[in-house]
């Protein structure tokens, strides 16, 4: 919370009268829902897995409306997406969506990227980027500078200025 409120606009405040809200909860696993559902809004940080600050930014950035970087509408001038690969019921995983990118370039280091080798059935990888294959993707170190600079255009954090 601290890694994107400190880059953005975006603040978290304890939830008082607010009628749409975030219920942090130690479910099963780490996940979000994809924006702002209305109400009463579970995202897991499952205890110890989650506990890290970067998986954490992951989750809140979905929150936030923000797809997986892979996910992009452009993502195909930027990664190559190998099907045979992955296990087959986590295709959906890999789909691309009407993301209009808000004008920002593709973003190998984004806190949303999956790694090369997310849900990888036989152990080879799911994800290559091109041109260059060897360009890291998957860091879970916290937000980018591009996904900081994204909420900010998302949010219009800039907008009195
Ligand atoms: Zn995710």
């Amino acid at each position: 919370m601290q890694d994107i409120s400190s880059g953005t606009c975006v603040k978290f405040v304890p939830r008082t009268h607010e009628g749409s809200f975030l219920d942090i909860q130690p479910r099963y696993g780490c996940w979000s829902f994809l924006g702002q559902t209305g109400g009463s809004q579970t995202l897991s940080l499952q205890t110890p897995g989650c506990m890290w600050s970067g998986v954490a930014a992951h989750e809140f950035m979905h929150a936030l409306g923000f797809v997986h970087e892979q996910s992009r509408s452009d993502r195909d001038h930027y990664v190559t997406i190998v099907w045979k690969n992955i296990v087959p019921d986590q295709m959906h995983n890999f789909r691309k969506q009407a993301t209009n990118n808000l004008n920002s370039p593709y973003d190998y280091n984004s806190v949303m990227h999956y790694g090369r080798y997310a849900f990888s059935e036989d152990g080879g990888p799911t994800i290559i980027p091109k041109p260059d294959p060897y360009i890291p993707i998957g860091q879970r170190d916290g937000p980018s500078a591009l996904d900081l600079h994204k909420i900010n255009v998302l949010y219009d954090c800039g907008a009195n200025e």
